[in-house]
């Protein structure tokens, strides 16, 4: 798919000049090696095509791109931290990558309403640090929390760790600003709790995939920071009593902030990869992990639920922050573990709980009926009901691998995407969870607030 060969021709012509006029000539990039590195994505599955890279540094200068763009016709991806796991945020067919790189600005924290600013390419490390500076916590969490910006996790509505407690990045998402691909900026960034004047830019823009309008700021809620963590890690003979398990932490232990599920193939591959003890000298099947986050005592809440768990083959607890990364690096270096080995399908569904267990154990032998040869990782916040299956050692565009295991997943009232989206890689799934009428009317939406259609091209909507 790749193809970088003398792209700046394919731009209309008097397009690069006035892009250059808007953000200046160093922040309108047409050097091919150079926009190579803006049109791989994350998983290595598919490599775009992009005709420029475009940076403004400011609201109205993404607005203005936007207007010019949309004068011309000629597509726009926005582009965060490019760790989008649906082939989302690379352009293809020369669409222009509009990237938010330069807009990075974290705002003092507002500790009265307990919220903080941000520009929308702000990494989700730099709004952490700004909250704990000020003695609060922003509520979500993921492993790509270094490079995935907070306008990228606007876009995507990301969960990541936490959700259990916090919810996704909808529900910490106060106020935002954004801009049309009229050159209209909207939204706004006031701290108020309640505001029912009308339609939610929030709740609109909040996993809309670049594709009504490009977020340029947001205001975030923060929450409270806990004075007592502990993390635990319990071993499992099988996937329908560690789902139980993590049924009942969820049930009783007030504290939850985090309910992951790894399996004995996965800490292996982990263990190998980073050069590391597995946690247990006998490998467990499933693995559950436990974060309790609140007031002093957790460590003795956690123990008090955890004596009340069946099937428990081991466990290990951890309270300094260091043995809990430790703990937490098992799960937490998954995805990288699995990207080095070549390209990954990776397929983020959430079943019902109750019928989370028998998918896990039926979803592999789904795949390899399939594909012999294919190895099925499976890891994911289990406390959502939210498993990422993970296939390697298949062709990158073998379909029918994704086509099985999405329909098994809507076959059981599933959602064929948890938290990544929809993007490219499974534009051709959506109609297994959404109805004609209701792909009808999402395009409505977007005809709304994008006329032009530039925004995301073949992201998020099928082709009418
Ligand atoms: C190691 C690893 C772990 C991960 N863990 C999780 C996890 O636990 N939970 C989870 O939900 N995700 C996870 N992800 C996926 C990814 O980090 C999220 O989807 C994240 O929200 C993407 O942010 P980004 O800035 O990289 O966006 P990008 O990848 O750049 O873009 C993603 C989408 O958002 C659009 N977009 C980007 N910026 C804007 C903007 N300013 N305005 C409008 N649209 C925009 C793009 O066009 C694209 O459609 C993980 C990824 C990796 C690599």
């Amino acid at each position: 798919m790749g193809n970088h060969g003398d792209v700046t021709s394919r731009l209309p012509s008097d397009l690069p000049a006035e892009l250059r006029r808007i953000v200046g000539d160093r922040h309108v990039l047409e050097d091919a090696e150079v926009l190579s590195g803006f049109t791989h994505d994350w998983t290595g599955r598919v490599v775009g095509d992009t005709a420029a890279v475009v940076r403004p540094g400011s609201a109205e200068e993404v607005a203005a791109v936007l207007a010019a763009c949309a004068q011309h016709g000629h597509a726009v991806v926005p582009q965060g931290g490019n760790t989008g796991l649906v082939a989302g945020s690379v352009a293809f067919d020369g669409a222009i990558t509009l990237s938010t790189a330069r807009l990075t600005a974290v705002h003092e924290v507002d500790t009265l309403s307990a919220t903080v600013r941000a520009e929308a390419g702000a990494p989700l490390a730099a709004v952490q640090a700004a909250a704990h500076a000020s003695g609060s916590t922003f509520g979500v969490d993921l492993a790509a929390r270094g490079t995935a910006t907070v306008g990228g996790m606007v876009a995507t509505n990301a969960g990541g760790l936490h959700v259990i407690r916090h919810g996704p990045m909808r529900e910490q998402l106060m106020g935002v600003r954004a801009a049309r691909s009229n050159g209209d900026l909207i939204g706004a960034l006031r701290p108020l709790a309640k505001d029912n004047t009308g339609y939610h830019w929030p709740s609109i823009l909040c996993g809309s995939e670049g594709t009504l309008a490009v977020v340029t700021d947001v205001l975030l809620r923060l929450v409270p920071s806990a004075e007592d963590v502990a993390v635990a890690l319990f071993a499992f003979a099988t996937a329908h009593e560690a789902i139980t398990a993590a049924a009942l932490v969820r049930r009783a232990f007030a504290d939850v902030n985090a309910i992951e599920l790894v399996t004995d193939a996965g800490v292996a591959l982990v263990c190998a990869s980073l050069d590391v003890p597995p946690p247990f000298a006998t490998p467990a099947p499933y693995l559950l992990l436990v974060e309790g986050a609140g007031t002093p005592g957790v460590v003795e809440r956690l123990a008090d639920v955890a004596a009340s768990l069946e099937g428990v083959l081991d466990s290990a607890v951890a309270v300094d922050p260091e043995p809990r990364a430790a703990l937490w690096r098992y799960r937490e270096a998954h995805t990288e573990s699995i990207a080095r080995l070549g390209p990954v399908h990776k397929l983020d569904v959430t079943l019902p709980l109750s019928g989370l267990a028998s998918f896990i154990e039926d979803v592999r032998a789904v795949v390899t009926d399939l594909r012999p040869d294919a190895a099925v990782w499976l890891f994911g916040h289990a406390g959502d009901g939210n498993v990422h299956v993970n296939v390697t050692g298949v062709a990158p565009d073998d379909e029918d691998v994704d086509r099985v295991v999405l329909e098994l997943v809507a076959q059981r009232d599933g959602s064929i995407s948890a938290e990544h989206g929809i993007g490219r890689a499974k534009l051709a799934y959506l109609r297994l969870n959404r109805t004609a009428a209701e792909i009808d009317a999402m395009r409505a939406v977007k005809r709304a607030l994008d006329p032009a259609g530039i925004l995301n091209p073949g992201v998020l909507l099928p082709a009418g």
